[in-house]
């Protein structure tokens, strides 16, 4: 046999966390080659062929893990508390920019795919054409461009207003031919001033339009539903993912509907919480709180903050124990939740009740899957992309592990992560008090 003189780089560490959902392995390897996985596993199982130029790195005490996978992110934002409706204000090439911060932070915080759920015009199309040039760093990007919305539904300020099932069908035809890797619909109203978010948006046969179309061209579909009507809705339609899978009436009366959440399970879509940006969104007012004190009305507000939040949790909780497809997607930058953040919701979907490997699962393998992407990233294994993260600590042991990234590679390269200093601001810190 002649000597293989390719150029592998290897990996190594203390424990190996391969994403397969199996045990962590003591004295794992990863052997990356041509931006590719070539194996993974016990060190032994993981060498380079002989002949072979290797550089190897070593982790002795530290652990390795695929790149997180983050489902929902909304990278023209800015996680200060400002509305969508001020965001959208600004112009395509601020929000272009802003972008590629965000991107840049994601990336340096271990996050090496992120399925973006919703931006301005082309904003986010254009950054990852930047990205592939070279002229920005980001993760992997799956893209929807903006959402689909009624006139003066959610997000409808983003460039899409669509009625009827002919509209809704064009406007879907044309994502795709702008490079939408899925169609991110929005079937109840949201934060978006001019809409509702405890009603229904779509009527069903415009839903089916769209999904229909969608899947026509192999694409996935994800529903933002914050209320129980708009799930319904989405599962007549056959949506793919549930995001926020918010049970309120119209009303306001919030209550967990088993019914519904059998029908998700029964149609196999997954679900994305989204729990920290509700509870960023109470870390701000009790930011305030601590400063100079609350009017009646905000408290109100964070009264009904919490109170939402803790029923949104048990209600995560329930659709945990009934086996649903739970998965780790942030919604960062949007309202008070900063980008570079997203091992909080992580932690929040470890507090409902997953294990901490389930919970790292959620913002891996099982995300990967959820955005269409399980054949390319999410675990480590031979033919896989070589994203793969440095961790210090095991965050198949404690979720916590997951701020701990001292090295990420990005299709087997390393990324340049700057200084520590340059990256001291990016975590969001909890407020002071919990009064
Ligand atoms: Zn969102």
């Amino acid at each position: 046999m002649p000597s293989d003189t390719r150029r592998f780089t290897l990996l190594k560490a203390g424990v190996l966390i391969d994403g397969r959902g199996g045990p962590p392995i003591e004295r794992g390897a990863v052997l990356i080659r041509d931006g590719r996985i070539a194996a993974a596993g016990p060190e032994r199982d993981a060498a380079a062929p002989d002949g072979a130029r290797v550089q190897t790195i070593e982790y002795p005490r530290m652990t390795l893990m695929p790149g997180m996978v983050d489902a929902h992110t909304h990278s023209n934002g800015f996680g200060d508390g400002r509305p969508g409706d001020e965001l959208a204000g600004l112009p395509d090439e601020v929000l272009t920019l802003q972008s590629a911060r965000n991107a840049r932070l994601s990336l340096l915080t271990g996050v090496t795919t992120v399925r973006e759920n919703g931006a301005k015009n082309a904003t986010t199309l254009r950054l990852r054409d930047a990205v592939e040039q070279g002229i920005a760093a980001g993760p992997r990007m799956a893209l929807c461009g903006r959402a689909v919305s009624i006139i003066g539904g959610h997000m409808s300020y983003f460039g899409i207003e669509s009625t009827g099932p002919d509209e809704a069908r064009a406007h879907t035809r044309r994502l795709i031919k702008e490079g939408a890797d899925y169609i991110k619909i929005t079937a109840t109203g949201g934060s978006t001033s001019t809409s509702f978010p405890l009603r229904p948006s779509f009527d069903v046969d415009e839903l089916r339009a769209i999904t229909g179309e969608a899947h026509k061209f192999g694409k996935l579909t994800a529903a933002h539903c914050t209320s129980t009507q708009g799930v319904v809705n989405s599962l007549d339609a056959g949506v793919d993912m549930i995001i926020h899978c918010i049970f309120k009436e119209p009303d306001g009366v919030d209550g967990f509907r088993e019914d519904v959440a059998e029908r998700i399970g029964e149609q196999g879509a997954f679900v994305n919480p989204t729990l920290h940006v509700s509870r960023s969104a109470n870390w701000a007012i009790e930011r305030r709180k601590a400063e100079r004190g609350l009017t009646p009305a905000e408290q109100a507000e964070l009264d009904e903050g919490r109170r939402s939040l803790d029923r949104r949790m048990d209600d995560c909780r329930r659709m945990i124990e009934m086996g649903l497809k739970v998965v780790t997607g942030s919604d960062s930058s949007w309202g008070s939740y900063p980008l570079g953040n997203t091992p909080y919701e992580t932690e929040c979907l470890a507090m409902a009740g997953y294990s901490p490997m389930r919970a790292l699962l959620s913002v891996t393998r099982d995300s990967a899957v959820s955005i269409g992407m399980g054949d390319r990233v999410g675990t480590l294994e031979p033919g896989k992309e070589a994203d793969v993260i440095v961790v210090n600590g095991n965050p198949a042991e404690d979720v916590g592990a997951l701020w701990n990234v001292v090295d990420v590679f990005l299709g087997g390269r390393r990324v340049d992560r700057g200084s520590e200093e340059s990256r001291a601001g990016i975590r969001q810190q909890p407020p002071a008090c919990d009064g």
